[in-house]
């Protein structure tokens, strides 16, 4: 089998945007990848790396993932050390390859992988800080929450899905009322260290109000987004402590594994990060300072399925969980769910609620969604996702051949 051509696609960012890629190969079957910049700000780097490197892998066989990964590693100058703008357009080719083998031979990728250890996947509903269905899907849009008594009823209102665990980020709205375009555009200034005791405290009484709502069996993940510096994220952890935290997610930036050691000694909540460390060699620091209890790879950041593989096998030596990073289009959800499916250190799912709006929805052939609180994990052949008609229509589109 060969690689014939690949289409890459970006659709139009106020859309909500992704960028995806189609391998197509002689043989008639096409797989799907995508590279996971497309929130944030970085799609049309995304776009043209994948261009870039669509081209190294014309006449090769999809079936060889390991060449093609380590062709895109090796010989690209930039392939090693090169971030995650090269690792994101690997990421989208090595999915889109997969996708092609288990079509190939008409299984999911989990049994390529190893086949289930999970049997279901247990999903958490992420980022309440925007609320869940009731007010998301009202609008058709996020809305940043600021009382508590909003944090309350939006793990109310996942609960009534049977959702069992939920991700706040109690420090992303601001203590002073903000409209939330300003609040994105300003994040970078939100980076705080010594907090304001009122913002400790608004922190504090969201978390309080969720615990409340879901009571003493839900879990509960504190999600940062690294805006905090690490002293200020060691107290904010502290003061959480009587909350039962299940873990607390990116308290600081990861470009300084130390840091994580650091406020390890400094709370004893169980960490997490990943969204914002890629391939095994950007995990190595914190296996070896062992400042993680959950790993949390972007698959279509990290470097795609072989690679999320390799990083969840390197976790589970040193007894850390997964959660595979999931904030993309509908293609990173479906591959996200085919290597929890087979990893044994898989902890759970997260659904994010960017999934709920309508851009999500329409994105996909197909639409996957968790129920009761758990994902089945998808049958078809392949990845078992496909960009829908809507979605190549709407989107910027380049043949490489
Ligand atoms: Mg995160």
């Amino acid at each position: 089998m060969k690689i014939t051509s690949v289409d890459v696609y970006m659709q139009d960012y106020n859309l909500g945007g992704f960028v995806t890629i189609k391998v197509n190969t002689d043989e008639g079957i096409s797989g799907f990848g995508e590279a996971g910049l497309s929130y944030g700000n970085c799609s049309n780097a995304a776009f043209g790396q994948c261009k870039d490197f669509a081209k190294l892998i014309i006449g090769m066989d999809p079936f060889n993932t390991e060449e093609i990964w380590n062709h895109l590693h090796r010989h690209t100058f930039w392939g090693m050390g090169g971030g995650v703008v090269v690792t994101s357009a690997m990421a989208a080719i090595d999915t889109a390859c997969w996708d092609i083998k288990g079509k190939k031979l008409g299984v999911p990728v989990y049994k390529l992988l190893g086949g289930k250890t999970n049997k279901k996947l247990r999903a958490y509903a992420s980022q309440l800080q925007f609320g869940w269905r009731k007010i998301i899907e009202e609008k058709d849009a996020l809305t940043l929450l600021y009382d508590p008594q909003d944090y309350f009823d939006a793990v109310k209102d996942a609960l009534s899905e049977g959702y069992t665990a939920v991700k706040i980020d109690p420090v992303f709205a601001p203590t002073d009322k903000k409209e939330m375009q300003e609040v994105f555009s300003t994040q970078g200034n939100q980076i705080r260290g010594c907090y304001r005791n009122m913002d400790l405290q608004r922190s504090v009484e969201r978390i309080a109000a969720a615990r409340e709502a879901g009571g003493d069996d839900m879990d509960i993940i504190i999600e940062i987004h690294s805006l905090l510096d690490a002293n200020t994220a060691s107290e904010l952890g502290k003061a959480l402590e009587p909350y039962h935290i299940m873990y607390y997610e990116e308290p600081t930036s990861p470009e300084n594994p130390d840091l994580f050691k650091f406020i390890q000694k400094n709370c004893t909540l169980p960490l997490a990060t990943g969204e914002r460390v890629y391939t095994r060699w950007g995990f190595r620091p914190f296996f070896e300072n062992r400042s993680l209890s959950v790993i949390q790879p972007d698959l279509c950041n990290t470097g795609g399925i072989t690679e999320t593989k390799k990083i969840c096998d390197m976790a589970h030596v040193y007894d850390m969980g997964v959660q595979i990073h999931v904030c993309g289009g509908p293609i990173a959800t479906a591959a996200a769910l085919q290597v929890e499916a087979a990893i044994p250190n898989f902890v759970i799912h997260e659904e994010h609620n960017a999934n709920l709006l309508s851009i999500f929805k329409k994105f996909g052939k197909y639409y996957y969604a968790p129920k009761n609180g758990y994902y089945e994990i998808p049958e078809l052949p392949g990845i078992g996702q496909e960009m829908s008609d809507w979605a190549m229509e709407h989107s910027v589109h380049v043949e490489v051949k």
